[in-house]
């Protein structure tokens, strides 16, 4: 199927497809991004994105886990291919001097009101899968299958993949072969970044309340002081790391938040921490959250604490596995098309999606086997910048730029988004080409 998609005709005419599209995608990406949306308050981006995909004959669903839009194209029997894009953006005050850049406020779960920009690129991901679902329609006569392409709410607070799935995703439209994604990330614009295997981490934010029984700081007999017990928790949570996790594994536990009290002489009643760990082993990443759990509350059986201590996952995210066959036959089908000097290696970072939810079917909760799912990169750089950027590797290049969530990161160059539209179009055409 792969050498179909090596057809001259085919690539012309997916590059004329671009072409054409080019111009609406690009006036989309500035529209969302002139407008961007916080989590789950995604309702006029999803309307742009509902309208623009029935223009273009796509059966849409609206609704689906609260602002999530489905799109699907029926052609024939073939496998069903899922294209995920993400439509969220941040409570970041955009700086990047763009004439469409972003003066929107919004207003976040704790009803403040906070200023909204597309820092991660969102609304490029959104863009592009838009104009790839215009390509893909266009070359209906070229592939069979059904097509699914599926915006999604909420990816920064891990919570729009699940709620999708919860709301019956693969059960009112249909259980993909494959899911595929997309992340821009500060690579040179116009290439194409694969990493197969641990791609990305789990990620599980912990919110701890440690019980006391608070009193007057000069009589600590008559109190239970859970300033104490949180600083031993703090302590004997590094030995997790250290003494629990196999050598060659990579986890990080950090106690990013501690609080207890108010004045000196005031023993506190109770002290919050919030722990964040990371890991690429989501089996793994589950002991060292049993691991906690253990010693929170062993430490406080150790210092008398009268109350059990309580948790809540404040975020969670599973890690993101490449499926290697499936990592393979993209990345053959985008050096068929791009030509293999715009592919670059990927480097693993320690950034989370929930993309992952979608291929899991244990921690995403739709039963039955794990779907194979494969997430590139698209390179989001200025080549200019790029090339005047110090370090002789991608790894090495990108710790001198601007990361996504950078009030300054400007992801949107017209290499991007035509190389975003096309990574698409060959990714899915690499499962449904008609041979
Ligand atoms: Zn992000
Ligand atoms: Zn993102």
């Amino acid at each position: 199927m792969i050498d179909e998609i090596t057809r001259p005709d085919l690539a012309t005419a997916i590059e004329a497809g671009v072409e054409r599209a080019y111009e609406e995608v690009q006036t989309l990406y500035r529209q969302l991004h002139q407008h961007p949306e916080l989590p789950f308050q995604e309702h006029a981006t999803a309307a742009h994105l509902g309208a623009a995909l029935e223009a273009l004959g796509y059966a849409v669903t609206r609704g689906v886990g609260g602002t999530g839009v489905v799109a699907l194209l029926h052609n024939g029997e073939g496998p069903t291919v899922m294209l995920r894009s993400d439509m969220d953006a941040l409570p970041i005050e955009e700086q990047t001097g763009l004439d469409f850049a972003s003066r929107a406020i919004g207003e976040n779960a704790d009803g403040e009101c906070v200023p909204v920009m597309h820092a991660c690129g969102h609304d490029l991901h959104s863009s592009c899968l838009v104009g790839a679902a215009a390509v893909l329609a266009e070359l209906r006569a070229s592939w069979q299958g059904t097509l699914m392409l599926v915006c999604q709410p909420a990816e920064e607070v891990f919570g729009g993949a699940r709620a999708m799935l919860d709301d019956g995703l693969y059960t009112r439209f249909a259980r993909p072969d494959i899911v595929l994604g997309q992340h821009n990330m500060p690579a040179l614009a116009g290439s194409v970044g694969h990493l197969s295997g641990q791609a990305m981490a789990a990620a599980t934010t912990l919110g701890v309340t440690i019980h006391g029984a608070g009193g007057h700081g000069s009589m600590p007999a008559q109190t239970v002081d859970p300033v104490v017990i949180a600083a031993h928790v703090v302590t004997r949570l590094q030995t997790i790391v250290s003494r629990e996790v196999p050598p060659d594994q990579t986890v990080v536990v950090t106690v990013g938040k501690l609080h207890a009290g108010t004045q000196g002489n005031i023993i506190p009643h109770s002290a919050e921490l919030e722990i964040n760990v990371r890991g690429f082993d989501n089996h793994l990443h589950e002991r060292v959250l049993a691991s906690i759990r253990r010693i929170v509350g062993a430490e406080c059986e150790a210092g008398r604490s009268p109350r059990a201590p309580e948790f809540r996952v404040l975020s969670e995210t599973i890690a993101l596995n490449n499926d290697a066959e499936g990592t393979e036959r993209v990345r053959r089908a985008h050096a068929d098309h791009f030509g293999a000097a715009r592919l670059f290696a990927m480097p693993r970072l320690n950034g989370s999606e929930d993309f992952p939810y979608f291929g899991n079917a244990e921690a995403g909760g739709f039963g039955g086997p794990d779907i194979p799912c494969v997430y590139w990169y698209i390179g989001a750089t200025a080549e200019a910048r790029w090339h005047a950027t110090p370090g002789a590797s991608v790894a090495e290049k990108m710790t001198h730029l601007e990361m996504p969530h950078s009030p300054y990161y400007a992801p949107g160059q017209e290499a991007t988004l035509r190389t975003g539209m096309a990574a698409l179009v060959t990714g899915a055409l690499a499962y449904m080409v008609r041979v």
